[in-house]
Formats: C-alpha cells, sequence, structure tokens
C-alpha cells in the first residue's frame, strides 16, 4: 500500500516512510492511496483480541513489515495498559455505552496510537541508524502520551510545544517530571493554534527537517490515525450483530483525528448510523456541520483543554475525501483558507452521516454531575461534552477520552468527589524540568539544534 498527500504534490511513500516523516514535504497530510473494502473481513476478527485486530488492519496498510514483526510490535504496545480488555466497554442503560479510552499509561486515548508509533520509529532507527527528532505541539494530552510512547527508545529526541499555563497541572507534570534527558518540553506564550502554527512552519523548512530528520508526532501523523480506527473497529465487533447499524459514535473533538479514524473505519466498511461530533465553546466544527461554511476564530480557555483549538488539522483529510480525492482542489482550497481564513464546501453528502454538538463550561460541570448522578458514573470534562442532545440515537456509545484523575479540580466541583490515580499521586512529588521559549519558528528551530550531539 502507497500513501500520498492530501495536496498532490509528494511522490507516494510506503507506509514506514510516510510515519517517519509525519507531514507531507507539500504542507499536505499522508493519506491511503486507496481505502480497503473490509466489510466481509471486518466480522472474521469478531472475538480476537485487541492486538489481533490491530494487527489485522494494519497487515492491510503497514504492506512492507513482514508479518512476525509487525505483529510483535503491536502486541509490545499494548503491554502497558490497566485493562485486560483495553478498551472495556460499559453499558450506562440500553442506549447509552461508554468506551472507555483511558486506560494507558498516561490515561487519555491518544496512549492507543503512540504507544505504537513509539514503537514503529524505533524500529525506524533501528534499520537506517539515524537519529530522529521528534516535534510536536500539544494541547495536553499528546505531549504526554508522545513522550510516554517514546520514552526509552533509543535514537529518538523528542520536542513538545505547548501553550503555558493553558494545560492542567497534571498534564504538565507527566510532560515535565519524567526525568529523561532525550525529553524537551516546551513551554511558549500563546494558544494551542499558535504553537500548532510554528510548528507546522518548522516543518516547512525543508532543508532544517531534512537534515535533523525531524518527525511529526502530532495527529497529522498517518499512523496515528490508523491506530486510532481499531478500538471504533473493536467496540463495533462487541456490540450486538443486530444493533451495530442502528450505532452513533459520540466523539469529544478538538483536532479531529479522533473522529476521522472513526469515519475511515465507516468507510471501509464498519457500518454504523453516523458519527456525533462534540466540541466544547471551541466550537468552529460545530458551526461547520450546521452550515458547511468553516471560519476560524479564536480559541479561548475552557474546563476541556485538549479540546481548545481552532484549527483542525486533520480537517485537511476530511476535505480531501469530501472533494473526491483531488488533491489539486484540497491545495486550492487549503491556499485560499490560509489567506481568508475561510472556506465552504458546496457539496454537502459527505457529511449526513454526522452530526454535531457544542458545549459551555457551564453545561460541563452540569453534565459531570448530572451523569454521576444518574448513573454513577464519574466522566471527565472532555467526555462530559458528549453527553449532549442524544435523545435522537437509538444507540449511542460515547468515547472516553480521558481519565477523571486528569481533572481532578473540575471533578471535584462538579460531584464532591476526588479522583486519585497513583501513577499521578507520584508524579507530584518529582522534579518539573521544562524549556520556556519565545513559541516562534526561529527560535523552536534554534533550541532543536541546540540540543543535537555533534559526533
Ligand atoms: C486530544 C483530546 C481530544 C481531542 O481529540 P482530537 O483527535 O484532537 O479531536 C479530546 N479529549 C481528550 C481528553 C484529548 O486528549
Amino acid at each position: 500500500m502507497q500513501f500520498l498527500s492530501t495536496r498532490a504534490e509528494t511522490e507516494p511513500h510506503n507506509f514506514s516512510e510516510a510515519v517517519k516523516i509525519g507531514l507531507a514535504p507539500d504542507g499536505g497530510l499522508f493519506v491511503p492511496s486507496e481505502l480497503p473494502d473490509l466489510t466481509d473481513e471486518f466480522h472474521t476478527w469478531a472475538g480476537e483480541s485487541y492486538a489481533k485486530v490491530c494487527y489485522r488492519f494494519f497487515r492491510r496498510f503497514a504492506t512492507e513489515i513482514e508479518d512476525g514483526e509487525l505483529e510483535s510490535l503491536i502486541a509490545n504496545a499494548y503491554t502497558e495498559f490497566d485493562d485486560a480488555k483495553l478498551a472495556p466497554l460499559i453499558e450506562l442503560d440500553d442506549r447509552i455505552s461508554v468506551l472507555e479510552l483511558f486506560h494507558g499509561p498516561t490515561l487519555a486515548f491518544k496512549d492507543y496510537a503512540l504507544q505504537l508509533l513509539g514503537r514503529l520509529y524505533e524500529r525506524q532507527v533501528a534499520i537506517t541508524g539515524d537519529t530522529i527528532n521528534v516535534l510536536g505541539a500539544t494541547s495536553g494530552d499528546t505531549g504526554a502520551a508522545a513522550i510516554n510512547g517514546l520514552i526509552g527508545r533509543s535514537g529518538v529526541n523528542i520536542f513538545i510545544l505547548y501553550p503555558d499555563g493553558r494545560i492542567s497541572s497534571l498534564q504538565e507534570r507527566q510532560m515535565t517530571c519524567t526525568g529523561e534527558s532525550n525529553v524537551f518540553p516546551i513551554a511558549v506564550e500563546g494558544s494551542f493554534d499558535d504553537a500548532q502554527r510554528e510548528l507546522k512552519v518548522v516543518f516547512g523548512d525543508r532543508e532544517f527537517s531534512e537534515r535533523i530528520k525531524l518527525s511529526a508526532v502530532n495527529s497529522i501523523n498517518l499512523a496515528r490515525i490508523l491506530a486510532q480506527c481499531v478500538y471504533y473497529i473493536y467496540a463495533w465487533l462487541k456490540i450486538g450483530e443486530s444493533r451495530r447499524e442502528k450505532t452513533t459514535f459520540v466523539v469529544p473533538t478538538g483536532n479531529f483525528g479522533n473522529v476521522l479514524a472513526g469515519w475511515l473505519a465507516y468507510r471501509m466498511g464498519m457500518k454504523v448510523a453516523g458519527f456525533r461530533v462534540a466540541t466544547n465553546q471551541n466550537d468552529i466544527l460545530n458551526r461547520f456541520f450546521n452550515t458547511g461554511e468553516y471560519s476560524v476564530g479564536m480559541a479561548t480557555r475552557s474546563l476541556a483543554p485538549s479540546m481548545d483549538i481552532q484549527v483542525a488539522s486533520n480537517f485537511e483529510r476530511f476535505l480531501y475525501y469530501a472533494l473526491g480525492g483531488d488533491g489539486n482542489r484540497v491545495r486550492k482550497v487549503m491556499e485560499d483558507f490560509k489567506s481568508t481564513g475561510i472556506f465552504k464546501v458546496d457539496d454537502q453528502s459527505i457529511i449526513k452521516s454526522m452530526s454535531s454538538s457544542r458545549m459551555t463550561d457551564e453545561e460541563i460541570l452540569d453534565t459531570i454531575k448530572a451523569v454521576y448522578q444518574k448513573y454513577g458514573y464519574v466522566c471527565d470534562p472532555h467526555t462530559a461534552c458528549a453527553f449532549k442532545e442524544l435523545d435522537e440515537f437509538e444507540h449511542c456509545v460515547i468515547l472516553a477520552t480521558a481519565h477523571p484523575a486528569k481533572f481532578p479540580e473540575t471533578v471535584l466541583e462538579a460531584t464532591g468527589q476526588e479522583t486519585i490515580q497513583s501513577s499521578l499521586e507520584a508524579l507530584k512529588s518529582r522534579e518539573i524540568v521544562k524549556y520556556p521559549l519565545h513559541g516562534d519558528a526561529n527560535t523552536i528551530k534554534a533550541f532543536i539544534e541546540s540540543k543535537q550531539i555533534t559526533p
């Protein structure tokens, strides 16, 4: 299988190469050259373990990696989860289930992809002998998950930008208290969108990114999206066959990576009723799904900080499919978008499988409380955003994207319950190491350069 850029000006890459560089050199995102039809195959995976489903799925994409190697790499990636099922499906009532995706080492769904990505990087380093410098920006959880996926992997340095003061203190501790010398958490001024924009400028410097062997760990990396397809398929196979097609996945959304993964699985044959894009008050996507117009505003701080995003990078992949896989049109739309901050989709047929909702901070607190009172279930502020306007669904699966203990203040305020989680408690006594920097591309490049060990 080959991978193409959404902007059509990059040579096809195989899976490993596309994963290694992350962002396509023309500024686009990698997509599979074709989406396989797995309608019949999916059913044969029922009853398999999570790692096995993951292997069967990746077998279709990572075609240049040998069977045995791929299988053991994937099996290893899912050894550090605290629930034997990895992604348990909890039934709240006969209409609403929760898919818990916070059983990985950093307690957010991003572990499911980043534990795997870390192993893929390590494999690449072993093959080429080159050190890889991983660069990412985080709105809170990616950084910790990326760092955790890469800790102890030889030949990898990791640089993570995060908006200073805009992530929770536990999220910050997860990144800054690792005690590892190849981990560089960089606190920058401004919002996540500012950091993400500068990061794209750094990647856009081809000379720099090729020389330094820079790789993108954000959900622009296609391996992350594919890894996330797996828990949708795994959960879907757990739902009784008669209900599968009536199920809607409800997804707390920021960068659009998670919901896009589900939608790709749907395009490959995972038949469901649809997807709900659940946003917080930063509701650019909600506005898009209501009006067909995507227009950028300012990201404001909310109680669900990992969703405080205005420019959803992965939306470009969705647009690619919405425009019939025409990379030239995508490039044009993205260029216009860069100058005007707006684009409009005329043919709305592609979005008919999606609906959207929006939740304010006040509603988040009320929802955490109401869900706790009604079901005795404590959810985190991101997951709370999903509990809105669910009456129209015959059956829905809410993706629980983070463990409530990551956001103890909000959960305490809403429910009066202390949420304690031992791995997070242990962080509180550790030393914080972070690098406050002005977040412009040149400063970031100089910093990365200064951390290269010259032979
Ligand atoms: C990253 C994150 C999200 C948003 O996911 P996207 O893939 O960016 O849409 C939602 N909830 C939590 C807890 C997250 O860490």
